[in-house]
């Protein structure tokens, strides 16, 4: 079975929970084909031994193309860490990338209280594969 295949995108005040969680989460990140957005992938990659493939930067929108890759079933899950209490100026990004998600039923985890469940999701589905 192929590696599961992962989008992870943090606006700027959830960078440091990205962060954090990754680390937290390191061996069964370690086994997945990782995609993210351009300061979130650089910054994971500057701190973590991880293989990242980085899109534009959010704003410039790499959100977009997460979204397209979801579109064209390039990703199995998305984890998107969103700042919900600042104005952002590619919200219409941000609502497109979690619209394309629904319509394709791609697994999106948006705080990390449910990025743990999405990665027990994928932990489940590494074990067992
Ligand atoms: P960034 O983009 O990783 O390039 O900061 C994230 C976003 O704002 O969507």
């Amino acid at each position: 079975m192929k590696r599961p295949r992962v989008a992870l995108i943090a606006h700027d005040k959830k960078k440091a929970d990205m962060l954090m969680f990754v680390r937290e989460h390191y061996e069964v990140f370690k086994k997945c084909d990782l995609f993210a957005t351009k300061t979130t992938g650089e910054l994971i990659q500057d701190k973590m031994k991880l293989e990242i493939t980085k899109m534009r930067s959010g704003p410039k929108g790499g959100d977009l193309q997460i979204g397209a890759m979801v579109a064209a079933d390039g990703v199995d899950f998305v984890l998107f860490l969103r700042d919900p209490l600042t104005a952002q100026p590619h919200e219409p990004d941000v609502s497109a990338l979690m619209r394309v998600c629904d319509v394709h039923n791609v697994s999106l985890a948006t705080n990390l209280a449910t990025a743990e469940a999405l990665v027990k999701e994928i932990s489940i589905l590494q074990r067992d594969t």
